[in-house]
């Protein structure tokens, strides 16, 4: 294995990060890829280059939510099958329409006005199922479009890993026990394997097979399946980080519950994390059935048809999740 030194290009005069603390997670960074690495090492027996660390004070922002117009309209699909003869029915059909027609990063005024609309007819829904599928759309429909803050970000193009520390800081902070350093130094950590885990994923896509930087950018290549499938599963890894960590310091269980809040909130099948909701509801220890799952998916990803992404999805869709049980 290439060990490449850790390079940081800012001082952090306000933060209390020193270059001690910098060769300290360079050691846990060798730990993270070996656990990660024993995950791929069944399907691509080579190992892969460290990717380069920096530390940045950028503040850099991406935006969610394609995933969610489908599985939105797929809810209201199931709707119209399950209630056909509903007094919501015209309102969603109305809504269905805007959405389909609706740009992409814009009108979200217009969902919040639909929104409002269906709300403040809730009372007539006869059904108590009606009620709580008409209020699963409404929830879905707020968690449309969101902008987040990059914690982190790994970029093939150099193999590099970008940790955004402005960014890791203000989350972290929140964490109610620990020095702010300590909450640097473990946000930082938790970041560092979220993104060393993509890095893992795109080393198997390229050497497993030659069109692996095709299928990783290639524009039409199912991206709403392939950043689902990835995004979920870089997110279980972080999640299982944490878990294993979690007796050395609290805040490791203070994220892994930030964690779990926020699978349940996206639970819906179709959002970025339903993968992660996958592993997450059906218990640790990750060496067990969550295994199987994560063989399945990473094989598909590996074989390389540029339908894979689709069948990867279709796994972690053919999950029931609403009568999955909570470990
Ligand atoms: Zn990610």
């Amino acid at each position: 294995m290439k060990h490449s030194k850790i390079k940081y290009h800012y001082e952090f005069p306000n933060l209390p990060i020193t270059d001690n603390d910098i060769q300290e997670l360079y050691v846990k960074m060798t730990n993270i890829l070996w656990e990660a690495e024993s995950y791929i090492l069944e399907l691509n027996h080579q190992r892969m280059d460290l990717p380069d660390i920096f530390i940045s004070d950028d503040v850099v922002t991406k935006t969610y939510g394609k995933y969610t117009y489908k599985a939105i309209l797929k809810e209201i699909g199931k709707f119209h099958v399950a209630f056909p003869y509903s007094y919501f029915n015209g309102m969603l059909e109305k809504l269905s329409s805007t959405i389909k027609r609706m740009p992409k990063e814009s009108s979200t005024d217009i969902l919040k006005e639909l929104v409002e609309c269906i709300e403040s007819k809730l009372d007539h829904a006869e059904l108590k199922e009606e009620r709580a599928s008409i209020e699963k759309i409404i929830s879905m429909l707020k968690n449309t479009k969101r902008t987040v803050q990059l914690l982190g970000a790994y970029y093939h193009q150099n193999n590099r890993i970008v940790l955004y520390i402005n960014t890791i800081g203000d989350y972290f902070e929140k964490a109610p026990t620990g020095d702010l350093a300590t909450k640097i130094k473990i946000g930082l950590e938790i970041v560092l394997a979220h993104e060393i885990f993509h890095a893992v994923q795109y080393h198997l896509m390229i050497d497993g097979n030659k069109t692996g930087e095709y299928l990783w950018t290639h524009p039409y290549c199912d991206k709403d399946y392939r950043d689902c499938v990835l995004e979920g599963l870089a997110r279980w890894f972080e999640y299982s980080w944490c878990e294993q960590a979690l007796s050395t310091n609290t805040i490791y269980q203070w994220h892994k519950d930030q964690l779990d809040d926020e699978l349940h909130t996206y639970y819906y099948p179709g959002w970025a994390y339903a993968a992660a909701k996958v592993f997450v509801r059906r218990g640790i220890p990750l060496r067990h059935e969550p295994m199987m799952v994560l063989e399945t998916l990473l094989e598909a990803v590996s074989r390389g048809d540029r339908y894979c992404w689709r069948k990867a999805y279709d796994v972690l869709e053919s999950f029931d999740y609403h009568n999955q049980r909570l470990p």
